[in-house]
Formats: structure tokens, sequence, C-alpha cells
């Protein structure tokens, strides 16, 4: 389809590099989210900016990904991995370099779209000086994640205040998912607008294709009852309420049993103190041949994992949205997953997987045993996925939605300058 040329967007996600490899520590559902968001969007008409911070001297500046879509790359701070809980006090230094971006391009963006806190302080800051609409996802909210958490980090302090400030100052605040918004409500504030749009995921790269075929290109046999674990190694993952399941002897009575985990760098990273964590679990677990640490995989890669599995498990303790459990059922693979936050939109108990207690290692073995023992229910369950995902979460109705509210967001701005002249 042909669209107009709709104006000029910023998406702002300073740790959050849209143009990076995905799955090793810090870079996941963000950074999916923010490319492929960016690419629909471009496809609609929008001039998109993507801008992240360097954290390498070799990264280019500015990586051109499709007409009308970039992501730029701004120096603020060591151009070095620097964890999230650090980035804030380089904050004024990225705020600087974007300005400055602006002022050598001659560009003025009217829309902002931030992601994450951080680049809320960005969006709150340029909302000062200059005029425009400021739209702002939170990804993950410090307000629930702190709860989950045993150690609380020093920045925590800052980021709730900030988070309550996007919510009441930003032009719209928007929630991937009804449970999202609830939380917005009873734990940040009253005040502010909201907007519950979903994530989506790519339904033709998540596709249900040959099974038989892709678990021989992958080494598994045909009678392997396969469980998949696909993200980052974060505790607040759960990837150990997972491991210990496997090992409980409601799934042990099952043959064949394996355990695949997709994430994690492969060497020498920020991950490696919880990748070792999970590994020493396994060992003293003696799981050693049943669970296969697969490393990172290319996205482009996963549907063959997917597909191959017969349950994908989503163990958070945490998780706002959540693109695994999308992309699992968009492949026809029912998913168990903790019922917490987007968990509980996403994945309907009973008719495209299982909701079980997070950290419940005995509830999740049960539904794991409960699936394996009930192969019907386990294909009506993917059938029931892929239908929800496809009619659900699929990009382009996705993108539509964020289309037309950025539409009505650049009216709003207009028509405040220019009262009268802008129908929305
Ligand atoms: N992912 C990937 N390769 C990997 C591991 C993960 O491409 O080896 C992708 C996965 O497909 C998903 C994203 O990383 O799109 C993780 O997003 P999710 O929202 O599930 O979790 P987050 O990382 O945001 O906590």
């Amino acid at each position: 389809m042909a669209y107009k040329t709709r104006g000029s967007v910023a998406l702002i996600s300073v740790h959050g590099d849209p143009a990076v490899s995905i799955g090793c520590e810090e870079a996941g559902g963000q950074n999916v989210y923010v490319r492929q968001m960016g690419e629909a969007l471009a496809e609609r008409g929008w001039t998109v900016d993507m801008f992240t911070r360097k954290s390498h001297p070799d990264q280019l500046n500015v990586v051109k990904h499709q007409p009308g879509c970039r992501t730029i790359r701004l120096e603020a701070g060591p151009q070095t991995f620097v964890s999230r809980d650090r980035l804030f006090e380089y904050l004024p230094k990225f705020l600087s370099a974007f300005q400055t971006f602006q002022h050598q391009n001659g560009t003025i963006y009217p829309l902002i779209h931030t992601n994450y806190w951080l680049s809320a302080w960005v969006g709150l800051e340029l909302k000062q000086s200059q005029a425009i609409r400021l739209l702002h996802n939170n990804h993950s909210l410090g307000a629930v994640k702190y709860r989950t958490v045993t150690t609380v980090p020093m920045i925590a302090k800052t980021r709730l205040q900030i988070e309550k400030q996007c919510l009441e100052q930003a032009d719209c605040v928007i929630a991937t998912s009804p449970q999202e918004r609830d939380y917005l409500r009873s734990h940040v504030s009253t005040k502010g607008n909201i907007e519950v749009i979903p994530c989506g995921t790519d339904t033709q790269r998540f596709q249900h294709q040959n099974s038989t075929a892709l678990r021989q290109k992958l080494g598994i046999r045909d009678e392997t009852k396969l469980i998949l674990y696909v993200g980052r190694f974060d505790p607040r993952k759960g990837i150990e309420t997972l491991v210990r399941a496997v090992g409980n002897p409601e799934v042990q009575h099952h043959q064949n049993v394996k355990l695949i985990i997709v994430g994690g760098s492969r060497s020498g990273e920020k991950d490696s103190q919880e990748q070792n964590r999970i590994r020493a679990i396994v060992n003293e677990l003696g799981l050693q041949d049943q669970v296969i640490f697969a490393g990172r995989i290319d996205h482009e890669h996963l549907s063959a994992y997917y597909t191959a599995a017969d349950l994908c498990v989503v163990p958070s303790l945490y998780e706002p949205f959540g693109l695994v459990p999308i992309e699992a059922m968009a492949c026809g693979t029912p998913v168990i997953a903790s019922a917490v936050g987007g968990l509980k939109f996403t994945v309907v108990h009973g008719q495209t997987g299982l909701l079980v207690p997070p950290k419940a290692v005995d509830e999740l073995a049960h539904a794991i045993d409960y699936l394996f023992s009930h192969p019907r229910e386990l294909h009506i369950m993917g059938e029931a996925g892929r239908h929800r995902v496809t009619t659900q979460f699929s990009w382009p109705g996705v993108a539509d939605q964020m289309d037309q509210l950025y539409l009505t967001q650049l009216h709003q701005l207009c028509n405040k300058f220019f009262p009268g002249q802008f129908v929305s």
C-alpha cells in the first residue's frame, strides 16, 4: 500500500541499540521492538530516525536500514558497554549530542517517542525546550521490577521519580498490555494519558513449518520431547525455575526430555555470572545430557527452534510484555508462562498454553507433565496460539495503531500552534 509522507519522528532508545545483534546481555525485546516499529512506520510514510548511544568505537555512527529508517549513534560517555543502571550520568551528554544533531541537520523532530525510563528523561528535557509531542514506552517498570529483585540498585529512586514524571507529563504513555496500564495506574500515577498498543511480531518470519525437517536440521530426534527457552540470561528471567522443573520427577518420568536454552553471549560478556550460575544448577541436578546451551541464535534463524520444540517455557519473575511467547505461538508452539505482567495478556490459560505462578518449580513441572501427557491438547493449543498472534499481534496491525496515534499527536501539535487549521 502507498502511504503519503507523514512527518519525522525520533525514536529514542538510549541503551537499546536497534541495530545490534539480539539475545546477549541487555540486548533483547526493546531492541527488536524499536527496530521493527521504526521500519514499519517508515513503510507507512514516516521518516524515522532511531537514536541510541554509541557503545563501541567500531560501530558506525549511522546505519541505514531501509528508505526513511536509520539508526543514529550518539557519543555520550565511554564507547564501551555500560549497564543500564549506570547510564543515568551520561544522559546530559546524550541530550546535548541529540540537540547538536538536530541543529547540524536543520531538523526539529515534532514527535519524540522514547523507550525505557532513561530515554524518558531525555524526552522530558526536550519537551521543556522545543515544541514536541512526547510519546513513551516503558518496556519495564521500576515499581514492578523492584518487587521481584533482592537487591535494589542505587538508581532506583531516580528511576521511580522519572517514570512518574513521564506518565504525568508526556503526551501519551503507551502500555503494551491492559495489565501494564493497570500497573501504571495503581503503582505509578493516576494522572496522565495512557493508550494500550501491544508489541507485535513478524508472522512471516515466525510461522509453523515442517517440524520433522527442522528437527533433522537441528539434530533433534523425532521421539525427543523438546522444551525451549529463548531469552537473555538475567535472574529476572527465571531460568533456574525451569531447569529445576526439568529435573523434577514429574518431568523426568517422561522418556527423552530435552531442554534447549537459547540466548546469552558465547563468552566473557556481562551475562557470564548468570550463565555460570545456571550451568552450576544443571550440573548439581545431573542434567548435563538433557540441557543444551545453544547460545545466541540470530533472530532470523529462531523460528526453526520454536517450530521444532513441543513447547516453549517463559518462566520470568516479571515480564512487561514478552516477545518470546508471541514468537513461539506464531510458530504454532504452545507456551507455559509465569502468570505475571503481559504474559497474562498474550498467553491464554488453557487455550494457547498454561500459566503457572512465578518461581513455582512443582507447578511448572506439573504443567509440563500435563502437556506432554496430552499431545492432542498440545496440538490444539498450538493452533490456537498461531491464530491469536496473527489476529492480535502481527506487525502490520500493531504498526497501524501506532501510525494512527502518531497522526493524532501530530494534529494536536499543529492545532496548538495553528488553531482551527488542522482536522484530526
Ligand atoms: N532473541 C534472539 N536471539 C536469541 C535470544 C533472544 O533473537 O538468541 C530475541 C527474541 O527472539 C526476542 C527478544 O530477543 O525477540 C527478547 O525479547 P523479550 O521481550 O522476550 O525479552 P527481553 O529481552 O525484552 O527481556
